[in-house]
């Protein structure tokens, strides 16, 4: 009887925790989809598993944390770009989820966008989209771990009649999901524009009583901020706190437009921030200031947001980008540091959703979701510190293996759970529907 699954032998191992630590000639071993020992390379030869997994060039590291995403807009990826929130949203988005969202859409967007995800180091997923029913099956089927957080919005969809309705959707999907090891469902109440008071109070009684994370879309951007005030005499963070909807359960996306009050709110509630760089820069919303949020102790994850908006789900990508961005915000090369980055995008994400304990870091005792990142490349070449070489020379292709609660999704660039070539097929037949759909927009936009 072997005493591990798998005994994995990487050059470098990357645990998180310590913090800032790399260490060579280290293994780790994995059991029953959990980190069960890590050991001298020497020592771990000598042990019995199932499979020894040689990683040569390759730094191992705790899988990347997802935290805001809308995954089956993948479909949506290059679609409206170069556009405005407000008109990418009203003129082309909206319209189009009207005409296109459905259970098949949400099925195949999902599985497109997972496979970007996990091939991009993603081994968690913070999701907020309609139909979350057929995205926790994609999700399941490819191995992947996931957050979903279903949508709560007033205005009828394809998914649900009204608000009650998304919460009555979005609890039985709770229910039916309430055993399994690597899906939870919380709750995703848009924005503070789209949601009514009355419906944002009844999510903040429900999710306390259910203890269960909460994901909203806040402070996206300064229109946002002043309408808020326009109409509530509120800003956003502040109306949130008001209804009882900030706290330690709450996920705060974007949050561009900050002032220290703002920040001080954040702190004191123990909320949490999810910057999505990419997505912020090319909406134009603003810029996070991550790195003051950080000084003042708030928790901040890293999030992609969807395809539609990046167009990338590559975290990768996502953490090179933060970092650069924090340094131009904040007037200092050494704000949001490599280390900073990756702190954000593995333990912030799991503190995020409250799963500190399990996620976020090689532990023994963990669950065993890791990354192994191929960095023979002459783009890494020579690597003094691996943190930089990871965050600043990334080509974001450098995922050579995946696990997810200790199984390999992803194993020599290879993924392992989806047909890539299906996949592509899929969208292709998408993409004509959705470009006759664009051209009678684009007519009718005209012809008023
Ligand atoms: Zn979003």
């Amino acid at each position: 009887m072997p005493d591990f699954d798998s005994v994995l032998h990487p050059d470098f191992l990357i645990p998180m925790v310590p913090e800032r630590q790399i260490l060579k000639a280290h293994s780790v071993a994995l059991r029953d989809g959990r980190i069960a020992a890590i050991l001298p390379r020497e020592d771990a030869r000598l042990m019995m598993a199932v499979e020894h997994i040689d990683l040569p060039d390759c730094a191992l590291m705790p899988g990347l944390i997802n935290a805001h995403c809308h995954a089956s807009m993948s479909l949506f990826r290059g679609y409206a770009d170069d556009l405005p929130l407000a008109s990418w949203l009203q003129q082309y988005i909206w319209p189009s989820e009207t005409q296109f969202i459905s259970p098949d859409f949400i099925r195949d967007g999902s599985e497109l966008a997972i496979a970007d995800l996990i091939l991009g180091g993603t081994t968690t997923l913070i999701d907020q989209y309609f139909f979350p029913e057929m995205t926790a099956e994609a999700v399941d089927r490819s191995g992947l771990r996931a957050l979903l957080t279903f949508p709560v919005i007033d205005v009828e969809t394809a998914w649900a009649r009204d608000a009650e309705s998304c919460i009555n959707n979005g609890l039985a999907l709770r229910d039916r999901y309430r055993d399994h090891d690597r899906i939870d469902v919380g709750f995703g109440p848009h924005s503070t524009y789209m949601v009514s008071e009355q419906t944002l109070s009844r999510v903040a009684v429900l999710a306390d009583e259910l203890d269960a994370p909460i994901q909203i879309h806040l402070h996206e951007t300064r229109e946002e901020v002043l309408g808020s005030v326009e109409r509530t005499g509120m800003r956003p963070i502040d109306h949130l706190e008001q209804l009882g909807l900030l706290g330690p359960r709450t996920q705060c996306v974007h949050m561009t437009a900050l002032g220290d009050q703002d920040i001080e709110t954040i702190a004191t509630q123990g909320a949490h921030v999810v910057h999505c760089p990419k997505s912020n820069l090319k909406l134009g919303s603003g810029i996070c200031p991550a790195q003051r949020l950080l000084d003042q102790g708030i928790n901040v994850a890293l999030g992609t947001d969807g395809a539609a908006s990046n167009n990338r789900l590559n975290m990768l990508n996502e953490l090179q980008t933060a970092s650069l961005l924090g340094k131009t915000a904040h007037g200092d090369p050494r704000a949001l540091d490599a280390w900073t980055t990756l702190e954000m995008a593995t333990l912030g994400g799991a503190r995020a959703m409250g799963q500190q304990d399990r996620l976020g870091s090689i532990e023994v005792g963990k669950d065993a979701d890791m990354i192994a990142l191929d960095l023979s490349g002459v783009h890494h070449q020579p690597h003094y510190n691996l943190a930089s070489s990871i965050v600043y020379a990334n080509s974001g292709s450098e995922v050579a293996w995946s696990w997810i609660a200790g199984k390999a999704v992803v194993r020599s660039g290879q993924l392992c759970t989806l047909d890539l070539a299906e996949l592509r097929e899929r969208a292709a037949a998408w993409s004509a529907k959705i470009t006759d759909f664009r051209a009678t927009l684009e007519h009718s936009k005209h012809a008023n």
